[in-house]
């Protein structure tokens, strides 16, 4: 029989990351805080013996039991993945059966929406309010009456930056019989986690990344814990050496940088609060900055329909920060960085307001 690409795969686009060299970025929530010199040099000294010739452990227990102890969570109940995204997928591919039907937000992470549709897994999305916030009984109403089997959110959200509290994610839990995969990608930020519950919930699944607060996009790494029988489920579905020597040896010596990863997620915080301070009184200034939202993360999310204007016109000043519709999304850079950013929006926003756009 001949073969054509399925029309899911054909109507899908490459994922276009943003061409071009920017001076400042702060279009994808990374961490602006790179490894320091004595922590290379360590780096590069395992490097040098690391077995290049053999596979990876399957398991990357070491990374797991680094992971364990930063976190407080019984390194047993933990998987790695080739950062969450490929544990995401998993969770979608191999979780999801003929009569699972997922549950995702809108807003929230673009990726749970883009692999229902290449896993082929029936997607509801389950409406936030006006406002972005989620409220928990209408959602799970929601939940019970469309027999939705899976709900995927991040918590703290990406991109609208607000959090639930970790109560109402309980309440979620109980008062539905779904798997929820709780994505706390940016609880670094945030006092919520239900990591310390997770031996409580036998339909839990909580991911974690090294890409956000940990300052390790660059090694995809990512983790899921859930209770054993979960766990025991996600490490014999996923590829075998999915996280390779190189990327482990890093997750390990970086997630047992205790002192380290504390200052880190401590200053991106000052930083994104001193700037979600500033954008907030910005939009006083300029009220065509509709809303300022609250963050809980290490970005900010603003609402304005001057977004794509703004956002093409920072570009020109080689300050890349993210577009999607009527909203920006804005990471927090380093002092400087922030500083430079609302230098440039205040020019922006004047020169609007000159030809009389409020
Ligand atoms: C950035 C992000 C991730 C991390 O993905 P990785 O594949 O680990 O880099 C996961 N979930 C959300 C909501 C994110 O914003």
């Amino acid at each position: 029989m001949r073969y054509t690409i399925p029309d899911k795969i054909k109507q899908l686009v490459p994922y276009q990351p943003l061409e071009g060299d920017y001076q400042i970025r702060l279009d994808a929530n990374e961490s602006y805080i790179s490894l320091s010199p004595m922590q290379r040099q360590k780096l590069q000294e395992q490097f040098v013996n690391l077995p290049f010739h053999r596979y990876p452990d399957p398991y990357a227990k070491q990374v797991c039991q680094s992971f364990a102890a930063f976190y407080q969570v019984n390194p047993e109940l933990v998987t790695v993945g080739n950062g969450s995204d490929e544990l995401i997928g998993l969770i979608f591919s191999a979780f999801c059966g003929d009569n699972d039907k997922v549950g995702v937000f809108a807003h929230d992470f673009s990726m749970y929406q883009i692999d229902c549709s290449i896993f082929g897994v029936p997607c509801e999305v389950i409406p936030k309010q006006p406002d972005l916030t989620i409220q928990m009984d209408h959602a799970i109403s929601y939940i019970n009456q469309h027999q939705i089997s899976v709900v995927v959110f991040s918590n703290p959200c990406n991109p609208t930056s607000l959090g639930v509290k970790r109560e109402e994610v309980i309440k979620l839990l109980n008062e539905t019989q779904a798997l929820i995969v709780l994505d706390e990608a940016y609880m670094d930020f945030w006092d919520q986690s239900l990591l310390d519950k997770i031996e409580e919930f036998d339909r839990l699944i909580i991911l974690k990344t090294c890409s956000k607060a940990i300052g390790l996009a660059g090694i995809r790494v990512g983790f899921a814990v859930a209770n054993p029988s979960l766990t025991v489920a996600l490490k014999a579905a996923k590829p075998p050496y999915n996280v390779n020597c190189i990327s482990q040896e890093v997750a390990k010596t970086i997630l047992s940088d205790k002192e380290y990863l504390m200052t880190a997620m401590q200053q991106i915080t000052a930083h994104c609060k001193w700037l979600n301070r500033q954008l907030e009184a910005l939009a006083k200034e300029y009220p065509i900055l509709e809303v300022v939202y609250p963050s809980d993360t290490n970005f900010i999310f603003i609402k304005t329909p001057l977004a794509k204007d703004i956002w093409e016109q920072l570009l020109k000043r080689s300050i890349a920060i993210r577009h999607m519709g009527d909203y920006l999304r804005i990471s927090t850079g380093n002092e400087q960085e922030n500083q430079t950013l609302l230098t440039a929006l205040k020019q922006i926003l004047e020169q609007y307001h000159g030809e009389g756009v409020r």
